[in-house]
């Protein structure tokens, strides 16, 4: 399958970002680099957590026992090396260009029912880490497949009313009411929205997000990350 994505794409000369070599994949990774990625290649249907490889099942087990409020997610990876230097390197040195390669990737792996997604929500950040960053990273990646499938990106409807910890460093009791009441829902005609984010960790954020907006009317939520933490 990576071979697909590479032949796909187009090739122009310039350096992998991990080994130097003359890059494809839009020209920021070599053949060998991009086909080494961690691809997911057995995602849970729902969250996108890696599956047992032999076995027919589509959802892992903790979709089976308390299913999320989104409906399907797809991720193109699992969240270990490289990929776990790649990201935070993205972020701290705003090498916004990845986001075009990663999002054709993503586009590819979408079914014709996500395709359906009437807007593309990128996960909000708190407006005091907004003005520390500078910018919203899921928001990057969110232009990227709006220009790409020609889906509306919508930066308003959702928005994040406090800073929150991350979910992970929490105990499992803080856990439960850290996000509670965290994303305010603007007036909206949705029926159909597709999160956008980069890396999906406990999921708890999607999760808070899909509930609100299931809340306010909308009828399936579907997630799009780049990547999956695996637990
Ligand atoms: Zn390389
Ligand atoms: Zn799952």
């Amino acid at each position: 399958m990576a071979m697909d994505f590479i032949n796909n794409c187009s090739l122009i000369t310039q350096h992998c970002v991990f080994c130097d070599l003359p890059g494809h994949a839009g020209g920021h990774l070599c053949a060998g680099c991009f086909a080494d990625l961690p691809w997911l290649t057995k995602p849970c249907f729902r969250c996108a957590l890696p599956l047992p490889s032999s076995g027919h099942e589509q959802l892992c087990r903790l979709c089976l026992k308390k299913p999320p409020h989104f409906s399907q997610t797809t991720a193109l990876f699992s969240y270990q090396f490289p990929i776990d230097l790649l990201m935070p390197k993205i972020k701290q040195q705003q090498q916004r260009y990845h986001f075009k390669w990663l999002s054709q990737c993503i586009a590819k792996r979408l079914d014709s029912q996500q395709l359906l997604a009437q807007a593309l929500i990128p996960v909000p950040i708190a407006k005091s880490k907004l003005l520390l960053r500078g910018y919203n990273q899921a928001e990057q990646l969110a232009l990227e497949l709006s220009r790409h499938l020609q889906i509306k990106l919508d930066r308003t409807t959702v928005s994040k009313n406090r800073d929150t910890p991350a979910q992970a460093k929490l105990s499992a009791k803080a856990r439960k009411t850290n996000l509670s009441g965290a994303f305010d829902i603007g007036e909206h005609h949705y029926r159909h929205i597709a999160i956008i984010d980069d890396v999906m960790t406990t999921g708890a954020t999607a999760n808070e997000i899909a509930k609100a907006l299931i809340k306010s009317g909308v009828e399936r939520v579907d997630v799009w990350i780049v990547a999956r933490t695996p637990v």
